[in-house]
C-alpha cells in the first residue's frame, strides 16, 4: 500500500447465537454498539459498529444469529443476516471454543464457504475453553476447508489485534465512510433502546422470555440544565409478564431503571431523568405495525 492510500471495508460479523459477536464488535471498536446477553438472539437490528484508523476504515455489520424461523420477528432477523452477508467485503465467522462447534455451525459455514467472499473464523472464548476444546474446533474447521483461522478471547481481548490485521487485508482503497469519532451509525433511540432491553433482560433472568421490546417515547433536553429526559415503554406479552418487569412495589423496575440509567448517562454524556412504562402489547412479534415502532422494520 503507498503511503496516502486509504484502505476502507465492510466486514460482516456472522455466527450462531451467544458464541459472542456482539462483545467483539463493541471490543473491537472499543465502545459498546451491541447488547450482550447469555439469551440467544438479543441482537435484532444489524448494529454497525465502525473502527477508525489513520490509514483504514473497518464498518462491522453485526447481524442477528442465524437461526430457523419461528415468527415474523425471526423472519426479519433472518432476512437481515442473509440480506448483510451479500454486500460485504469479507465475513467473520464466529465459533464458541467452549460449547464446540455444533452442526448449525458447519452447515452455516459451508453455506459461506461456498459464496464468493472471503471467510475469516474467528475461534472464540479461548480464554474459558480448553486447550483441547481449541484444538478440536480447529480441526473440526479444517476438515470444513476453512483458510483463515485465528484463536481469540472478545472478552480480554487476546488475539485482537492479530484479527485486526488478518481484517485490514480485505479492505480495499476506498473512501472513509463516517467521520473519525463516530463508532456506530445507530441513532442514539436506538442504541438507548437497546441499553434499556439489555439491563431488562440481564435482570429479569429467564422469568420473561425475550418477548419484550423497547421504545423510547421522548428524549428532551431540559433547558438550561445539564440533563436530559428519556421516557421509554417496555412491552411484553402477557398481564403476567407485566408484573414481573415491575416486581413488587415497583422493585424491578427501579433497578432495570437505575441500571440503564448510568449506560444512557455515558452514551449521551450527560445527567438522565429516566422514565419507564411497561406496557402489554399481545403478540406484538407478530405483529408488523409494532416491529416498525421499536425499529425493526424499514
Ligand atoms: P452473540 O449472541 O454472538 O452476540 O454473543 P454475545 O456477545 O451477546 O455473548 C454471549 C455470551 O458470551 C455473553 O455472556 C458474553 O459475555 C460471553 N462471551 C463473549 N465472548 C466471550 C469470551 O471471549 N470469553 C468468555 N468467557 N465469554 C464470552
Ligand atoms: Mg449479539
Amino acid at each position: 500500500m503507498t503511503q496516502n492510500q486509504f484502505l476502507s471495508g465492510f466486514i460482516a460479523i456472522l455466527g450462531s447465537p451467544n458464541t459472542g459477536k456482539s462483545t467483539l464488535l463493541n471490543k473491537m471498536v472499543g465502545q459498546k454498539v451491541s447488547i450482550i446477553s447469555d439469551k440467544p438472539q438479543t441482537t435484532r437490528n444489524t448494529i454497525r459498529g465502525i473502527l477508525t484508523k489513520e490509514n483504514y476504515q473497518i464498518v462491522f455489520l453485526d447481524t442477528p444469529g442465524l437461526h430457523t424461523t419461528k415468527n415474523k420477528l425471526d423472519e426479519y432477523m433472518q432476512k437481515t443476516a442473509n440480506d448483510t452477508s451479500r454486500d460485504v467485503d469479507a465475513i467473520l465467522f464466529v465459533v464458541d471454543a467452549y460449547v464446540g462447534i455444533k452442526e448449525r455451525d458447519t452447515e452455516n459455514l459451508k453455506r459461506l464457504l461456498m459464496i464468493d467472499i472471503p471467510v475469516i473464523v474467528a475461534i472464540n472464548k479461548i480464554d474459558k475453553a480448553k486447550k483441547e476444546q481449541v484444538e478440536k474446533a480447529k480441526t473440526v474447521l479444517k476438515e470444513l476447508n476453512a483458510k483463515q483461522i485465528i484463536e481469540i478471547s472478545a472478552a480480554n481481548g487476546d488475539g485482537l489485534p492479530e484479527l485486526e490485521n488478518m481484517l485490514i487485508n480485505y479492505l480495499i482503497e476506498g473512501p472513509k465512510y463516517y467521520p473519525d469519532e463516530l463508532y456506530t451509525d445507530q441513532p442514539e433511540r436506538l442504541i438507548a433502546a437497546e441499553m434499556i432491553r439489555e439491563k431488562a433482560l440481564v435482570l429479569l433472568s429467564e422469568e420473561v422470555p425475550h418477548g419484550i421490546g423497547v421504545e423510547i417515547e421522548k428524549i428532551e433536553k431540559r433547558e438550561g440544565k445539564d440533563l436530559i429526559y428519556v421516557a421509554a415503554v417496555i412491552y411484553c406479552e402477557r398481564k403476567t409478564h407485566k408484573g414481573i418487569v415491575i416486581g413488587a412495589q415497583g422493585s424491578m423496575l427501579k433497578q432495570i431503571g437505575s441500571a440503564a440509567r448510568s449506560d444512557l448517562q455515558m452514551l449521551f454524556g450527560s445527567k438522565i431523568y429516566l422514565e419507564l412504562f411497561v406496557k402489554v402489547k399481545e403478540d406484538w412479534r407478530n405483529s408488523r405495525a409494532m416491529l416498525k415502532t421499536l425499529g425493526y422494520e424499514d
